[in-house]
C-alpha cells in the first residue's frame, strides 16, 4: 500500500483551517467552543471527506497510518489554528487513550469504547492528577481501586481532567497495591463516566474561563465507583509503565502544536508590523525592535523544530528510553519558545493582541500552561541536567 503524500495532505489541511476552517475558529474565539460545535462538527465531515481523518490511526482504524515524524509535520499545520487537531480527531488527550487502548486494552474494551473513540463518535478523558499533591510527583496519589470478587471499587478526588464535561469513559490511574515499590503501586483503569458514584464536581475555572465540552478541565470524584476488573488497562501495577510510553509520543505532539501555535502568531505579527502605521507611511516594521522580534522569532522556531523532529526521530528508532534526554529538552524549549513568540506577537498588536481578533490572547491564556502540564519545565530541566551530569561524573 502507498504511504500517504505528507506534502499534500499538509497543504489540504492548511487550506481548510485558512479558508472556511476561519468562520469557525471566529465563532469560538468570540462565543466559546460549545457555541461554535455546530461548525466544528460540518467541519469534520469535510476532514473525512478529503480524506485526512485521524492521521495517526493505521488505515484498518480508519486513519492515515502516519509514522510519528510525519505525524509531527500534520500536528504543526493542524497546531495553526485552536481548533485544528480536534476537527482531525487527534487532540489530547483523546489520541493518548487511543493510542493506549490500541496496544494494552481487551478486545471487549476495544469494540466498546475504542472503536467509537476512534470514529468520533465520542470522547474522554485521562484522570490522574490530584489536587492534595504535587502532579510533578506522580507516584503520590491518594485515588485507589480496591478488588473485590471480579470488581474494583475505586475512590479518589482528580483535576484539570482535561475534557471530562461531556466525554463518555475517563482512565484513571488508582492504586491497586499500596505496599509495592513507588512505580508498581498504580494502574489505569477504565470508567464510564455514568457510571454510580462518578460525578464532575465542576469545570474549573481557568484563567478567568470555564469553558465546555472538549474545552474544559474538570474537578472530579469517584465515590465507591464499582467497575469489572477486565476494565483494567494493562497488568496492575502497570500504570506508571504505561504513562511513561503515553508520553514520549504525547510531548512530541504538544510541540509540534506548539510550533504551529508560533508559526501563526509569527505571521499574524509580521502581518500586523507592515500594516500598522505609527503616522502616514511610517509602519511598525520601520522599527529595529520590531525587526529584532521578528529575527529572534524566526530563528527561534526553526531551531525548536529541528530539535522537535529529532527528538520524534529518536523515539522512533531508539524508543522512549533512547529519547528520554531530548524528549525532556523540547518539552522546556518549545514551551518557552512558544511564550516568547506569542509575547512579542501580542505586543505588536498593542491593544489589538488582547482581543478576540485574532486567536493571540486564546493562546496566551491556555498555554501558559505549557511550563506546567506534561510535567512541569523544572522537572525536565532536572533529570536532562542531571543525566548530563552523570555522564561527567562516570570519567
Ligand atoms: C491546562 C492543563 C491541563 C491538564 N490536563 C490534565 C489531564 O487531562 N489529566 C491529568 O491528570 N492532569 C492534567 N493536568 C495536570 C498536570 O499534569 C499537573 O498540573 C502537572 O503534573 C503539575 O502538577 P501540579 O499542578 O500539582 O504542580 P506541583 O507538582 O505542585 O508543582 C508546582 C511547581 O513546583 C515546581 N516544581 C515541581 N517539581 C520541581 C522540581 N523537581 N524542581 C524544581 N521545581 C519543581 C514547578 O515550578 C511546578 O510548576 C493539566 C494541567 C494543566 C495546566
Amino acid at each position: 500500500m502507498s504511504r500517504p503524500d505528507v506534502t499534500a495532505l499538509v497543504t489540504t489541511l492548511r487550506t481548510l483551517l485558512d479558508g472556511p476552517g476561519l468562520a469557525a475558529e471566529a465563532t469560538m474565539l468570540r462565543d466559546g467552543w460549545v457555541a461554535a460545535l455546530p461548525l466544528l462538527v460540518a467541519l469534520r465531515g469535510e476532514v473525512k471527506r478529503l480524506g485526512a481523518w485521524a492521521p495517526h490511526l493505521p488505515p484498518s482504524d480508519g486513519g492515515l497510518g502516519l509514522t510519528l515524524v510525519e505525524f509531527a509535520r500534520v500536528s504543526e499545520v493542524l497546531g495553526r489554528s485552536p481548533i485544528g487537531h480536534w476537527l482531525c480527531n487527534c487532540q489530547a488527550p483523546d489520541i493518548g487513550n487511543m493510542e493506549l487502548m490500541h496496544t494494552h486494552a481487551d478486545a471487549s474494551l476495544q469494540g466498546r469504547w475504542l472503536q467509537p473513540l476512534m470514529r468520533g463518535e465520542i470522547r474522554s478523558c485521562f484522570a490522574m492528577t490530584e489536587p492534595e499533591h504535587a502532579g510533578s510527583n506522580p507516584v503520590w496519589m491518594s485515588t485507589t481501586a480496591v478488588r473485590d470478587g471480579d470488581d474494583y471499587v475505586i475512590n479518589g478526588h482528580k483535576w484539570f481532567t482535561t475534557g471530562a464535561d461531556g466525554a463518555s469513559f475517563t482512565i484513571v490511574m488508582a492504586v491497586t497495591d499500596a505496599d509495592a515499590t513507588p512505580h508498581k503501586r498504580a494502574s489505569m483503569i477504565l470508567v464510564p463516566m455514568d457510571a454510580s458514584g462518578f460525578s464532575i464536581v465542576q469545570n474549573i475555572n481557568v484563567m478567568g474561563e470555564r469553558g465546555g465540552d472538549h474545552h474544559s478541565h474538570a474537578e472530579v470524584r469517584f465515590d465507591g465507583v464499582r467497575v469489572p476488573a477486565t476494565n483494567r488497562i494493562g497488568g496492575e501495577g502497570e500504570g506508571f509503565t504505561l504513562a511513561q510510553a503515553r508520553l514520549g509520543p504525547g510531548r512530541v505532539h504538544h510541540c509540534m502544536r506548539w510550533i504551529g501555535i508560533c508559526e501563526r502568531a509569527f505571521d499574524l505579527m509580521c502581518r500586523r508590523a507592515v500594516t500598522r502605521e505609527l503616522s502616514p507611511g511610517e509602519p511598525l516594521a520601520r522599527r529595529e525592535t520590531i525587526q529584532h522580534w521578528v529575527a529572534e522569532s524566526r530563528a527561534e522556531i526553526d531551531s525548536a523544530r529541528l530539535l522537535v523532529l529529532e527528538a520524534a526521530q529518536a523515539l522512533e528508532t531508539r524508543g522512549a528510553l533512547g529519547a528520554k534526554e531530548q524528549i525532556a529538552a523540547i518539552k522546556f524549549h518549545t514551551a518557552a519558545v512558544l511564550q516568547r513568540v506569542l509575547d512579542r506577537a501580542i505586543q505588536v498588536h498593542g491593544a489589538m493582541g488582547l482581543t478576540d481578533a485574532t486567536p493571540l490572547a486564546l493562546w496566551w491564556a491556555h498555554e501558559r500552561g505549557a511550563r506546567i502540564y506534561d510535567g512541569p519545565d523544572e522537572v525536565h530541566k532536572q533529570s536532562l541536567g542531571r543525566a548530563i551530569l552523570k555522564r561527567y561524573a562516570q570519567h
